[in-house]
């Protein structure tokens, strides 16, 4: 008898065992969906192994009832891939293979393009004369498209009504065909256009190193100062995996940011590119899925889950800004994309790109150990020069929102000479606090016990840790009072004291706010490239991979905060944040200017950054992580917790914790904690978090198997939320 071993979408680490009836036998493979009963209904699952054992009374095995798919739906090394990663990260399979297929797939649709419907000319509608149409222009119209066999896109186009088509079909002039769907292909050896540009000779250098290295497995870190021309490097690059008839996939950190490196994508390749963005349905997620699938696209350009998209013949892997934390999906099954990206270029062996104007300390790492291949681009391309940095001491100094007045004046230089600027503040809203000044009460939070931002727009209360909104109460619920005070600003006070300073001048605040509807982003974009006088006011939206030509003035108005973090990752953010932000002014002919304002001008950070750039700063934090034995010296793994009462989940964490004290015997397992985390409290949950260092992976990863498994065993496992982050960038 054979027994199916099947993933169900639980959060449960196991397979599920099923008989395969007779009938079926020959039908089920690995990597294919079945129904298959569960409980009282019926679920989909994921064949992962096919045999004749069971640790289960077979008496009592259900069968599967049904047969979804004939083939699997995962390429030979994207299975190996993600079961990969369910070790990697200890994470449930039901729930990573599911999360690797588009949701229509998840509901159990099936794997292929429903055959579409067309409408052409009936037996009828042949022989007829369209003059006899001549008091109904519309119907007559569409008629004759249909009569010349006009192409469907331009029917589309002329968007007719659905009842003209029903009027023509009443007539009897017209009739629907089903047409079967044909895989469309695309030509290899036409797939790329020219470059507009002649390569510069780093750009030429760094294509000739990277050439050879397209043939197998090889890790490039494509290490180019902003503005340096990375992305001429990636079309180069494409271009020859394209004219192999290779297709590529290539990860950008947000999508919406990101128009004008799409469209310089589309104008280079003479190829079908899919972007998987947000914008989406479900349905048109998966076209862009089985066209991947059959080959039908050159490139697929996508954020972190475009890393699960199969591919006929995947021949590149490029991943833009891969420092970027976007990469790193933070609840749920904890994977980076970039780390994946990787394994899946080895198990496919092919080559991968990695760019970054500020690689991450572990690329830096990997590239001086020789993992990587380590190729720069040290100058600005064209004609940009690198702009002039200079810092404002604002100890002391009258601060209007945030501004001081050496500040405004310089914004005020750039305005009149037309020319835009940009302003960056990492903190939304109006103000991050609201006090009574009779009694010192704050609105707080009640679930996160934090203080809540002031949205004046909106004129509402928001948890920015937990998202509660909160009307603005009209007294002080404490002493009645009505003096209720906006302590601290955020953009959106800093839009409006640009407002009153600068009437006449245009500002566009950039935030997770303003940008919230769908297409305001490219509105604002397309204003602001239009090249007058502006201010663009915004938080780290602005910092990624935007390209403002006009903008030469850049002001960071606040950094205090960042400079003092407790995160050992805090100044590794902060030095790629600076230098992506500064990396915004002067791209193009005009030269630019970057202005921070701080209160510890003389913080080594800010030095090391502003006199010696970025490489010093990585050498310097690398000697530093080397000497703390922090990563990417040692691994990290934390364990978290989270409950209501404040007792279970530390309990919990405890009991890991006593467990583990088996392995750290050798001193090489450190364990710390159970502490409480950052956030001691989020949307009423009090969270904790155990975390765990040690500098062999391997050796790490079968301790914390072994913890998995016994932990299966624990009676607590069932009424705790925890979770296991493999690799943290967030403690
Ligand atoms: P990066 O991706 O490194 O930030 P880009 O590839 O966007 O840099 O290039 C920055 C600017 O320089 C763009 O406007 C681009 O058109 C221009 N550029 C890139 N390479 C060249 C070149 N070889 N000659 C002239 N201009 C170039
Ligand atoms: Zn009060
Ligand atoms: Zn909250």
């Amino acid at each position: 008898m054979l027994i199916a071993h099947v993933a169900l979408a639980v959060p449960l680490p196991k397979l599920f065992d099923y008989l395969i009836p007779e009938v079926l036998a020959n039908q089920i493979t690995v990597g294919t969906r079945i129904k298959v009963p569960f409980g009282q209904r019926y679920d989909i699952g994921i064949v992962v192994n096919i045999d004749t054992t069971t640790e289960f009374d077979i008496n009592k095995l259900k069968a599967v009832s049904e047969v979804i798919d004939h083939t699997s739906l995962f390429p030979d090394k994207l299975w190996q891939l993600l079961l990969w990663a369910v070790d990697y990260y200890h994470y449930p399979i039901g729930e990573v293979l599911f999360h690797a297929l588009p949701v229509l797939l998840r509901q159990g649709k099936p794997a292929r393009f429903s055959s579409t419907t067309q409408w052409q000319l009936s037996a009828k509608g042949k022989l007829f004369n369209d003059d006899d149409l001549s008091r109904w222009p519309r119907q007559r119209q569409l008629f004759k498209l249909l009569q010349q066999n006009t192409d469907d896109d331009l029917i589309q186009a002329a968007s007719f009504s659905r009842s003209i088509y029903q009027k023509l079909q009443e007539r009897q002039l017209i009739e629907q065909v089903e047409l079967p769907y044909y895989p469309k292909s695309w030509q290899a050896e036409t797939a790329c256009n020219d470059s507009p540009l002649s390569l510069n000779d780093e750009q030429q250098q760094v294509i000739a190193v990277i050439q050879p290295l397209l043939t197998q497995f090889n890790v490039c870190l494509l290490d180019g100062v902003t503005g340096s021309g990375k992305t001429e490097v990636y079309l180069h690059t494409l271009a020859s995996i394209l004219a192999k008839g290779q297709q590529a996939l290539v990860f950008v950190p947000e999508i919406g940011l990101t128009p004008q490196t799409i469209a310089r994508f589309k104008t280079r390749f003479n190829a079908p590119i899919d972007i998987l963005h947000s914008g989406l349905n479900d349905k048109e997620r998966l076209q862009v899925y089985l066209r991947s699938k059959n080959g039908e696209n050159a490139i697929v350009i996508g954020t972190r889950s475009a890393l699960f998209t199969p591919f006929k013949q995947l021949g590149l892997i490029i991943v833009d800004e891969e420092h970027d934390t976007s990469y790193k999906q933070q609840e749920g099954w904890r994977y980076h994309a970039r780390d994946l990206a990787i394994v899946r270029a080895k198990l496919d062996n092919i080559p991968i790109i990695l760019g970054s104007a500020t690689p991450s300390l572990e690329s830096l790492y990997n590239a001086k150990i020789g993992k990587y291949h380590h190729l720069t681009l040290t100058k600005r391309a064209g004609n940009a020069a690198f702009a002039e940095q200079s810092i404002i001491d604002i100890k002391g100094l009258p601060l209007k929102s945030g501004l001081s007045l050496p500040l405004i004046q310089r914004i005020k230089t750039h305005l009149d000479c037309q020319q835009q600027v940009l302003l960056f503040l990492n903190r939304r809203g109006f103000a991050p606090v609201l006090i009574c000044h009779d009694c010192g009460w704050i609105a707080e939070c009640p679930r996160c016990d934090r203080p809540f931002t002031y949205h004046q727009q909106q004129q509402k209360l928001n948890c920015h840790h937990c998202d509660t909104p909160r009307s603005i109460p009209p007294q002080c619920p404490k002493c009645g009072s009505t003096h209720l005070q906006a302590i601290g600003f955020g953009t959106e006070q800093v839009e409006q004291q640009l407002k009153q300073l600068f009437p006449d001048i245009p500002i566009s605040r950039i935030d997770r706010d303003s940008t919230a509807k769908k297409g305001a982003l490219s509105d604002y974009l397309t204003q602001i490239n239009q090249g007058q006088a502006h201010i663009l006011v915004g938080t780290q939206i602005l910092a990624k991979g935007h390209h403002f030509p006009n903008v030469t003035l850049v002001g960071i108005i606040d950094v205090d905060g960042a400079l003092f973090a407790s995160d050992f990752r805090a100044t590794e953010r902060f030095a790629q944040l600076y230098i992506q932000v500064a990396g915004r002014a002067g791209r193009e002919q005009k030269s630019g200017e970057v202005i921070l304002q701080t209160h510890h001008p003389e913080h080594p950070l800010l030095k090391v950054l502003l006199e010696q750039g970025y490489p010093t700063f990585a050498t310097q934090a690398l000697i530093e992580r080397q000497a703390t034995l922090l990563p990417p010296f040692s691994y990290q793994i934390v364990i978290r917790a989270a409950d209501k009462n404040n007792q279970a989940a530390p309990k919990f964490l405890a009991h890991v914790s006593d467990w583990l004290k088996q392995y750290s015997d050798d001193a090489s397992l450190w364990i710390f904690g159970p502490a409480t985390a950052n956030q001691p409290k989020r949307a009423g949950y009090y969270r904790w978090q155990l975390l765990l260092q040690h500098p062999n992976r391997r050796k790490f990863q079968s301790i914390i198997k072994e913890l998995c498994l016994a932990m299966t065993q624990w009676s607590e496992m069932h009424t705790i939320r925890w979770s296991i982050d493999v690799d943290p960038i967030e403690m």
